[in-house]
């Protein structure tokens, strides 16, 4: 048994911090053993990271085949990342738990939208949208205690008149929250308009993704609900693009330009009204996987302070998801670094070491 001596700054939260710890059968462990370390490593040791938006099993055409999915697994694995909550997907992943090698994975099933209401082959979509409240509880029976909805999308049946419009009644996102309450999961929604806001709010929901859409009013709401928000700033990134792409929909593409350009001050509103901003890639589909340090830049760059991002990428999304930090006795899994990354943000993207479940895999 390989017993690995760690030496530095071990970081589990704002709170703990102190200078060495060991991993030995896969857990770690704050009291020194009886037997010699066989390995040392040194540096500022975080629980591992977190990505709490990322699609594995996903790419731009749809559903990935297994070794697409594992490949992107283990490329998130490489970056730090030892968990990830899943934002929805079309191929059934509930495999990767079996894989020692891959990082933990909390699925949603799949995500759930109308016919040609979101991208192609990404969802199950409903024909009638009624059958929302039935389909969150078989995802929820499928998925790791999340669902997905997606709030909102254009609707091109408007024609030259497109625009964002939310996809759900009132009814429906309440009735649909409900259903997955009762299964005893939480629900999360992509949105990107300021029409889909007020609905999830009353609805109950428990996340939000991208939020580009949240006015200074639901900001507030939000913010007194304590609903954490995945900020995607990555996937933001590209709103100009598709503006670019959707000219046919003069309105769509002036909103979607116009919430590229106050992508960063948006953050920052949620932020300073006392949002809980969540560090999420977004990526399969369109965004690379093994992105999180990037992501992590751009919320540093909108204004977050890097300590703050830092515990958002790590020990408190691992809370928030109920899984296990550097608490003793839990699984090794932990990312070292040469540099703090709370000090600079840029050092998350060169892990010196990363161990998962106690076996270090770069
Ligand atoms: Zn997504």
């Amino acid at each position: 048994m390989t017993v690995l001596h760690l030496v530095g700054r071990i970081v589990a939260d704002e709170q703990h911090e102190v200078g060495e710890a060991w991993v030995l059968g896969g857990r770690l462990t704050y009291d020194r053993p009886s037997v010699e370390p066989d390995v040392t490593v040194s540096g500022v040791v975080l629980p591992g990271l977190v990505d709490v938006h990322c699609h594995v099993g996903l790419s731009a055409a749809g559903a990935t085949h297994v070794p697409t999915a594992r490949a992107q697994a283990l490329a998130d694995r490489d970056s730090g990342v030892l968990l990830i909550r899943d934002a929805g997907s079309p191929l059934d992943t509930s495999w990767v738990a079996d894989e020692a090698d891959l990082p933990r994975l909390v699925r949603a099933g799949h995500h759930l939208a109308r016919p040609r209401r979101y991208l192609r082959d990404y969802a199950r979509e409903l024909a009638d949208p009624d059958e929302l409240p039935g389909a969150v509880a078989q995802e929820a029976a499928r998925g790791d205690g999340w669902v997905k909805l997606v709030g909102d999308w254009i609707d091109r049946d408007l024609a030259a008149g497109g625009d964002l419009a939310p996809l759900w009644t009132p009814r429906q996102l309440a009735d649909a929250v409900a259903a997955a309450h009762d299964a005893g999961a939480r629900v999360t929604a992509h949105t990107f308009a300021t029409e889909t806001l007020d609905d999830l709010l009353a609805a109950g929901i428990d996340c939000l993704e991208h939020a580009t859409g949240a006015d200074p009013t639901q900001i507030e709401a939000i913010a007194a609900a304590g609903i954490p928000v995945t900020a995607t700033l990555l996937q933001v990134a590209q709103f100009g693009a598709i503006a670019a792409a959707g000219t046919r929909f003069p309105a769509f593409a002036a909103r979607m330009r116009a919430m590229h350009a106050r992508r960063y001050e948006q953050v920052r509103d949620l932020y300073d009204a006392g949002v809980q901003i969540l560090v999420g890639t977004d990526a399969g589909g369109t965004i690379g996987h093994g992105r999180l340090a990037d992501e992590a830049a751009e919320l540093v760059a909108a204004g977050i302070p890097a300590a703050q991002v830092v515990a958002a990428a790590s020990w408190r999304a691992r809370g928030w998801l109920g899984v296990p930090g550097l608490v003793e006795g839990a699984s090794a899994d932990l990312v070292v670094y040469a540099s703090d990354p709370r000090v600079d943000i840029g050092a998350l993207a060169a892990p010196a070491a990363i161990v998962l479940r106690g076996v270090r895999v770069r």
